[in-house]
């Protein structure tokens, strides 16, 4: 049972498939609903919003198992966040810091 992979980035639909690899060897899907092949990444799986809310609820000190639980995201995509948003995130949080002083 495959479960919880994502959905189709071209029709939405859930009703997808592991189907191989590409040449850079990343899991490829096939939607069984308008046989589209691609690539599935963590970027198009999770909505910008949601992704803020994520990374926010891990700086309240959920920790990265408490997100999973809560909003079922895998912890390695949301270190994957992180990494790449490490930057904005410590800008961002200075000037929170800041504003409520
Ligand atoms: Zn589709």
């Amino acid at each position: 049972m495959i479960k919880n992979i994502g959905f189709c980035t071209k029709c939405g639909s859930e009703n997808i498939v592991k189907n191989g690899h590409n040449v850079s060897g990343q899991q490829q899907y096939l939607c069984k609903d308008c046989k589209a092949r691609r690539v599935l990444d963590s970027e198009k799986r999770y909505p910008k919003e949601r992704k803020e809310e994520i990374i926010r609820a891990y700086f309240e000190r959920t920790g990265l198992r408490g997100l999973e639980r809560i909003f079922h995201v895998s912890r390695h995509t949301v270190t994957e966040w992180l990494k790449k948003n490490e930057r904005k995130i410590a800008c961002d949080r200075r000037n929170t810091y800041q504003s409520k002083e």
